[in-house]
């Protein structure tokens, strides 16, 4: 259900109102697909097999909200035994399916870095220690990292997303912040990411005479689909609907926070296509997106359909 911190520029009749807020990751859409199954399953509700949970999900965009829900029991009373998630994707036509096997969405590390410089006056800059020196110098060393140490073939994104120092262009400021993302499906090579970007943050601080601290939130796990489920969900939707694709196969480099249900319970994780008919407006994220509203019906039925199926044949 979360925004994202930016301005819509979609010039759609029903743009955000809330100003430096947008929902510009489809999260408005995921709820009015459970909204719409959750009416779908109600309507026949005598006739389920099983009881069905319907999950909002709030706290996406920081990968923290499933992690929330769990220790606050969403998987108990009754106990949960299978889980399907969904994002839309307006990269992907619409019907696109894409569920593969196995690890599908990255795991996620947010990270920031706080340098400490000496601040004083713009022209005088050999009085104080530029942080904005030291940051530019951390951000090239990491990048390099991403690509001289990291063998070519496993996928891994480093990413520095945030800059901020400074108030004056004739001011040198005391610190600058960066903060950023890594995204990896290999826990080793993660690791030793981690450990190579805090020897470079620390390092390059010191080299200049700043001091440079790295801190790291808590992880999100990659989202791994159960094959078993995910080979079931294939045969069920095979007759889900003309036009209908369901044999995307390949992994996203994008994290959601439904991994942590994927590491306590079989689950699947749908991403589903929903770009206009020529290709696609845009990609989450962006504040141009607009999706194509076509994948409400479909995205609505699609989890009402794998609930009910799900339950009649277990
Ligand atoms: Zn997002
Ligand atoms: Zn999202």
């Amino acid at each position: 259900m979360d925004a994202l911190p930016m301005e819509e520029q979609s010039g759609l009749p029903f743009s955000s109102l809330n100003r430096g807020r947008a929902h510009t990751c489809g999260h408005d859409i995921h709820t009015a697909f459970l909204l719409g199954a959750a009416r779908m399953l109600k309507e026949r509700e005598k006739e389920l097999s099983g009881t069905v949970k319907l999950v909002f999900q709030a706290g996406e965009e920081t990968l923290e909200g499933a992690q929330e829900m769990i220790r606050a029991g969403i998987l108990e009373n009754p106990a949960v035994d299978a889980a399907v998630g969904i994002h839309v994707q307006p990269t992907l036509l619409p019907g696109y399916l894409n569920y593969p096997a196995g690890t599908f969405l990255a795991s996620s590390d947010t990270f920031e870095i706080r340098i400490q410089g000496k601040g004083g006056h713009g022209g005088q800059p050999h009085l104080g220690i530029d942080p904005i020196n030291v940051a530019a110098h951390i951000i090239l060393a990491l990048q390099s990292l991403q690509v001289k140490e990291v063998a070519a073939d496993i996928p891994v994104v480093l990413n520095v997303c945030q800059v901020e120092a400074g108030s004056a262009s004739n001011i040198v400021p005391d610190t600058a912040r960066l903060s950023g993302t890594v995204r990896t499906y290999d826990d080793s090579a993660c690791r030793k990411l981690k450990i190579r970007m805090r020897q470079i943050v620390e390092g390059t601080a010191q080299m200049f005479g700043a001091v440079g601290e790295l801190i790291f939130a808590e992880q999100c796990p990659c989202t791994v689909n159960d094959p078993e489920l995910a080979g079931f969900f294939s045969e069920s939707l095979r007759h889900f609907g003309a036009g209908f694709i369901t044999d995307g196969d390949y992994k996203m480099q994008v994290s959601d926070d439904f991994g942590f249900y994927t590491q306590k319970v079989p689950s699947v994780m749908f991403v589903i296509g929903c770009g206009n008919s020529e290709g696609g407006q845009g990609h989450n994220h962006s504040p141009y997106v607009i999706y194509n509203e076509e994948v409400l019906v479909t995205g609505a039925a699609l989890l009402a359909h794998c609930a009910w199926d799900w339950l009649e044949k277990h």
